[in-house]
C-alpha cells in the first residue's frame, strides 16, 4: 500500500484557551510518533488552504460569513462554549478542508492507496449552519461531496469511530442517501444525537455504546451493523473520520479501547475497500485528547494504512 500524510504547521497556530483538550500539542505528538523509522515509507505531503467557495458544498454562505466573522485580530474569541477561534483559525480550518481534497485527489487520481490527514481544527461536529464542539467546518462532509461533484462517484460512505457522535455529518446527510454515514460512540455524551432510530433516508447507521463497553463491545458493533451497512452500500470511497477518544486513556470518555482496536477497525475497512474501489480509504483526523493515546492509537491508524 501506499499512504500520504498531509500535515501543514499553521495548524498548531489555531489557538484554544489554556487548558482546552483540542490543543496544538495532539498534532506535535503525532509528528513524534511518525518521526519512528516504521513510517519512513510515509510520503509526506504539505496539506493545502482550501478555496474558502470549496466550504459552500456542505454549508450555507452566511454560516462561512458568520465564522470570519467570529475571527479576532487578536486573542482568542469564543463561537459557543466549547468553540474557540483565534487569528489565525481561519487559516487552520482551511487547511483541514485543503488537507481532506488533496487526499481525495489523490486517492481518486491513483497517486496513492489511501491518506492520513493530520490537521486541525476537527469537523465531524460542524453542522450545515452550526460550528460548535471544537468544529469549524465539517471537512468529512465537504470531501465526501467534492468526490461526487469532481470524479462523479456515486456511494461515498463515511465511517466515525471518534467517541462523540458527529452530529454535523449526520446533519448534512440526514436527507442525502448518495451518503451513507456509520458512528460508533459512546451514549448518552455529548452532542447527544445519534440513536439507533436516527436513521436519515435509511443512510444513517449510528451504533451508540454505554460507558464502560470496551474493545468487545466496539468490534461486535463494527460486526452487526457498520460492516453490513458498508456491503451493502459498496462504497466507491470510504472516508474515516477518525478520532481516538475512545482509547482508555482519554480524559473525555469511557469506551477503553486499545490502539489495537484501531488497527483491527481499520483493516476491516481496507477489507471493503480492497472489493468495492480499489483500496479508496481517506482519513481524517477528528478528536483524542489523550497525547499517549492518541499517540499510539493513530500510530496503529497509519502502520495499518501502509501495510494493508
Ligand atoms: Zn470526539
Amino acid at each position: 500500500m501506499t499512504t500520504f500524510l498531509y500535515s501543514n504547521p499553521i495548524c498548531l497556530e489555531h489557538l484554544t484557551p489554556p487548558g482546552h483538550p483540542e490543543r496544538p500539542d495532539r498534532l506535535r505528538a503525532l509528528e513524534a510518533v511518525f518521526e519512528h523509522e516504521n513510517f519512513a515509507p510515509l510520503k509526506r505531503l504539505e496539506a493545502p488552504m482550501a478555496a474558502e467557495d470549496s466550504v459552500l458544498l456542505a454549508h450555507p454562505e452566511r454560516f462561512l460569513a458568520r465564522v470570519k466573522a467570529a475571527i479576532p485580530e487578536e486573542g482568542r474569541a469564543r463561537i459557543d462554549e466549547d468553540t474557540s477561534v483565534s487569528p489565525r483559525s481561519l487559516e487552520a480550518a482551511l487547511i483541514s478542508v485543503g488537507g481532506a481534497l488533496a487526499a481525495v485527489d489523490a486517492v481518486m487520481d491513483g497517486e496513492t492507496d489511501n491518506a492520513f490527514v493530520m490537521t486541525r481544527p476537527p469537523g465531524h461536529h460542524a453542522e450545515r449552519d452550526k460550528a460548535m464542539g471544537f468544529c469549524l467546518f465539517n471537512q468529512a462532509a465537504i470531501a465526501a461531496r467534492h468526490a461526487q461533484k469532481k470524479y462523479a462517484v456515486e456511494r461515498v460512505a463515511i465511517v466515525d469511530w471518534d467517541v462523540h457522535h458527529g452530529n454535523g455529518t449526520q446533519d448534512i446527510f440526514y436527507d442525502d442517501k448518495s451518503v451513507v454515514y456509520c458512528s460508533t460512540h459512546q451514549m448518552p455524551l455529548y452532542p447527544g444525537t445519534g440513536a439507533l432510530k436516527e436513521t436519515g433516508q435509511g443512510n444513517i447507521f449510528n451504533a451508540p455504546l454505554s460507558a464502560n463497553d470496551g474493545s468487545d463491545h466496539f468490534r461486535d458493533a463494527f460486526k452487526s451493523r457498520i460492516l453490513p451497512a458498508l456491503e451493502n452500500a459498496r462504497p466507491d470511497l470510504i472516508i474515516i473520520s477518525a478520532g481516538f477518544d475512545a482509547h482508555h486513556r482519554d480524559p473525555l470518555a469511557e469506551i477503553n479501547l486499545v490502539a489495537d482496536d484501531f488497527d483491527w477497525a481499520t483493516g476491516k475497512l481496507m477489507d471493503i475497500a480492497s472489493r468495492y474501489n480499489g483500496n479508496r480509504v481517506v482519513s481524517l483526523l477528528e478528536g483524542g485528547y489523550d497525547l499517549l493515546g492518541l499517540a499510539e492509537s493513530a500510530g496503529s491508524h497509519v502502520l495499518r494504512l501502509m501495510r494493508g
